[in-house]
């Protein structure tokens, strides 16, 4: 039977359903429903899972992400920070893993002088999470009210909190059920959850770190690079200044993959120490991000503010502060025992001689997740003591029976399988590979 025109059709989920998986381009109107619907309640997981799966396979056009992302982040509050004086910037990561530049940055720039209002999330398929990495520390509530996380913010010019019911609320269900479905790796999907949670902070300027490679969501890096158009493109069409960096996802992030240990190498890095690349990418992004919250004139100008934050120790005290006024620990800060410790370690060794020519870095985050480092099912909790420790890097030599990694865990259970993952993700050549790529592969929106 025919509609008439003039009476307005009843929307109905199946039918969005049914619309994306045959390609259909969807409104405002009907994002708008399905968003609404699936953050109250009323439309059931696996609608709004079979919806995301239609998604990921058939993607969204510029329109619809646009449409998504405006449509999420007007799901909660928008932010404003504007009584307290100066700039506000942020930074985010699409993910990888070791990747925990945001511990490091965020009290470099508090400690120069910038508010950092940080909305992070949970880990994300293979890929680590910075609130659960957060919660490591004892006591440590990433779940502030909004007073008090404004609270925070005006003390010690950072806080570092989740999606709440009251800022990002879809993105904070969307993301959870993303995590379980196998429907991370969408352009669409990720600009809308990234630029959502970040423009609802209420921000001046956001520096994206766009990762590429093998343990990132986009391996290909024209894949990163229109992610990462996009991203930008959002931000500033929301009246925001928006850089995206485009960086190496090749290998981990330092040494350290897991929750415990990244808090550990973090506070390394603050004490002037730590592994070199995540030193270096931590300052390169704290230098942008001082540079759009004009407290540097050029970039490098931002890079010498970054490194003197450390060197003065006042970026180390900044995260020290952060942690207490968020009811956590501080003490960690000195005494790393007070983080959850795995009891059994164990040495991924090499079945062969050589040169370390590439990994298949995303298989270190899967098992990582097997020995409960990470979220299988919604209600998996995380088991902030097992972790990854990375011996060898790409161009190293190594000799047959050498460690490449070690694993920290608790539970046995899954322990052969992580090994074997491990071991095999390890590409050993009988030459160094020839040039190595660069942290930073290029910048967009600059
Ligand atoms: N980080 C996010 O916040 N969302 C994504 O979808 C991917 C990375």
């Amino acid at each position: 039977m025919l509609r008439s025109p003039s009476l307005p059709t009843r929307m109905r989920t199946v039918d969005l359903i049914r619309k994306k998986r045959d390609s259909g381009e969807l409104s405002r109107e009907e994002l708008s429903f399905l968003v609404s619907g699936y953050t109250r309640g009323d439309i059931p997981d696996y609608q709004v899972a079979a919806w995301l799966m239609a998604v990921w396979i058939r993607g969204l056009n510029h329109a619809e992400i646009a449409a998504l992302t405006e449509v999420m982040l007007h799901s909660g509050e928008v932010l404003d920070h504007s009584e307290i004086p100066g700039k506000k910037v942020d930074k985010h990561s699409t993910g990888g893993i070791g990747d925990k530049t945001s511990l490091i940055l965020a009290p470099i720039v508090a400690a120069g002088g910038l508010t950092v209002p940080m909305i992070s999330g949970r880990g994300l398929g293979h890929t680590g999470g910075t609130l659960d990495k957060l919660e490591a520390i004892p006591g440590f509530n990433v779940n502030l009210s909004l007073g008090e996380f404004c609270r925070v913010l005006r003390e010690c010019g950072m806080g570092l909190i989740g999606q709440t019911a009251a800022i990002a609320p879809a993105d904070k269900k969307i993301y959870a059920l993303r995590d379980v479905t196998s429907t991370v790796e969408s352009i669409g999907l990720i600009c809308a959850s990234i630029m959502s949670k970040k423009l609802a902070e209420g921000i001046d300027a956001l520096v994206l770190d766009v990762k590429t490679g093998s343990g990132a969501f986009m391996k290909k890096e024209e894949d990163s690079v229109r992610l990462a158009e996009v991203m930008v493109e959002t931000g500033k069409r929301m009246g925001k200044k928006v850089v995206a960096l485009i960086t190496d996802m090749d290998q981990p992030l330092g040494r350290m993959a897991g929750h415990s240990n990244e808090i550990i190498e973090c506070i390394k890095v603050l004490n002037g120490g730590g592994p070199a690349d995540l030193r270096e990418l931590s300052l390169e992004l704290s230098a942008w991000m001082f540079y759009l919250g004009e407290k540097a004139r050029s970039v490098d100008e931002g890079r010498k503010l970054a490194e003197s934050m450390i060197a003065s120790g006042k970026a180390r005290a900044k995260f020290r502060q952060g942690i207490r006024l968020q009811g956590g620990d501080e003490r960690v800060m000195d005494e790393p025992q007070r983080l959850p410790k795995a009891r059994f370690h164990v040495d991924v060794t090499s079945a062969a001689g050589g040169f370390i020519t590439g990994t298949n870095c995303e298989a270190f985050g899967i098992a990582l997740a097997m020995l409960g480092g990470g979220r299988e099912k919604k209600e998996d909790k995380i088991d902030h003591g097992v972790g990854l420790e990375f011996h060898k890097r790409i161009g190293h030599r190594v000799e047959k029976g050498e460690a490449l990694a070690t694993i920290h865990y608790n539970r046995d259970a899954k322990l052969v399988e992580a090994k074997s993952l491990i071991s095999d993700s390890y590409h050993i050549g009988e030459r160094a590979p020839i040039g190595m790529r660069p942290l930073v592969h290029r910048i967009i929106g600059a």
